[in-house]
């Protein structure tokens, strides 16, 4: 058991760092205020190499670890997890098409993500299934050699930038996974979500209405669409579980900078234990939604099960993450809850942690039902 980071991930680090100094920070302000789409920033993110890090060497990409793709994102989201968000989000849709696309299938839709600066998204939420995905209503009817789609997916990130989307529908019963261009005929983009925060991240309802797909653009077989929107969750989750521990580390910068400034009755803030006890806890939270989230993603790396791990992280960092952002803006009082200071913004940005990819209720779910297969734990 190691816990040193290689020289190879210190640099990457360092990197990551120097991009979220030069680029992420100094951004967060302006998109969070305009809701625009971070587009020059992604557009550097392509260049310096953090996106679209799982794309297999195959197809051009970097296949880089999901350890390494966390300790970068960390970072990233340190500066704004918004912006984070928009760079990390092709994960999401790519990673059905790396694990179970063909080859022609990944050489049209993955290659070309590595060339220049694209977006795709993953489309499975619907207004009556979100947690319960299998209450999806879309239907893709077969026709000949083509699939139609029909139906309305709902909160979709990345959905106004993207060029293809992942959507799961219902074949008969069976739900089935489609890579859908997102310029076929049919294909009806709602305006973006006033989300609470993120708003530098883009969330939008997509309609499909008789969208016609070749039959070459279904991933899998039949039915397996299910097992592929899920399977992607094992990948993605200690990605999302690194973007709250981004949020928790800059939480506790705002919150120590503050109160080893801030005097109140002749004392320091920090000298007070009801203040410098909630920037321990903080730390040592930190410090253990990160191991949990390293922990979930070398496991992915090395072809183990990770999904009881990748749901523990999610669900822990989130929690530890939310709620390192409500203490950074007591610690900062009155300036905690304007818009001067970035501590209600990070109240804002954390919130999502909790919710998407699977809400903290559901992956206690996912930790339960692996604990109901086993006997003791060890
Ligand atoms: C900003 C944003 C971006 C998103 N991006 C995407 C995207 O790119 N692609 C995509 O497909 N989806 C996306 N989503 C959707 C997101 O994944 C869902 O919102 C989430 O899974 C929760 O589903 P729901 O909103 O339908 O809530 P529901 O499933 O209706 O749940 C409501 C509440 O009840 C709880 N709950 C549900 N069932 C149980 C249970 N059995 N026991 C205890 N509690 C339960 C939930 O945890 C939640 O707190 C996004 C959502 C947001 C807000």
């Amino acid at each position: 058991m190691k816990f040193s980071l290689t020289a190879e991930q210190q640099e990457l680090v360092e990197k990551a760092r120097t991009f979220t100094k030069e680029w992420v920070a100094p951004n967060a302000v302006k998109y969070d205020r305009s809701g625009e789409f971070p587009r020059d920033v992604c557009q550097e993110a392509f260049n310096q190499g953090f996106m679209n890090p799982a794309i297999p060497k195959k197809y051009g990409g970097v296949e880089e670890s999901v350890l390494d793709t966390c300790l970068a994102l960390e970072e990233i989201c340190t500066g704004c997890s918004g912006i984070g968000t928009a760079i990390d989000a092709n994960g999401l849709s790519q990673y059905p098409v790396i694990f179970a696309g063909n080859d022609y299938q990944k050489k049209k839709f993955l290659e070309p993500m590595t060339q220049e600066l694209m977006f795709s998204a993953y489309c499975v939420t619907e207004p009556e299934a979100g947690s319960d995905v299998s209450r999806i209503k879309t239907t893709a009817k077969k026709i000949g050699n083509d699939y139609v789609i029909n139906g309305v997916k709902w909160w979709i990130t990345g959905g106004s930038v993207a060029s293809w989307y992942f959507v799961l529908a219902k074949v008969d019963d069976k739900a089935t996974g489609f890579i859908v261009p997102a310029d076929t005929a049919g294909i009806i983009r709602g305006v973006k979500e006033q989300n609470l925060g993120q708003h530098a991240s883009n969330t939008i309802r997509i309609t499909f209405e008789d969208v016609k797909v070749p039959q070459e653009y279904r991933l899998g077989e039949e039915g397996d669409g299910f097992k592929i929107a899920m399977k992607t969750f094992d990948h993605t989750r200690p990605g999302i579980a690194s973007g709250a521990n981004g949020i928790t580390k800059a939480a506790l910068n705002i919150g120590l900078t503050y109160a080893k400034g801030r005097r109140t009755f002749d004392k320091k803030l920090i000298s007070y234990q009801g203040i410098s006890f909630k920037l321990a806890e903080m730390m040592t939270k930190l410090d253990a939604a990160r191991y949990m989230t390293y922990l979930a993603a070398d496991l992915f790396d090395q072809g183990e099960d990770n999904s009881r791990q990748a749901a523990q992280a999610k669900w822990y960092a989130a929690e530890v993450a939310m709620w390192s952002a409500v203490e950074c803006c007591q610690i900062l009082g009155g300036y905690g809850y304007t818009n001067e200071m970035p501590a209600e913004k990070l109240l804002r940005d954390a919130k999502i942690y909790q919710i998407y990819e699977g809400a903290s209720e559901i992956q206690k779910m996912i930790i339960v039902a692996k604990l109901m297969r086993t006997r003791e734990v060890h």
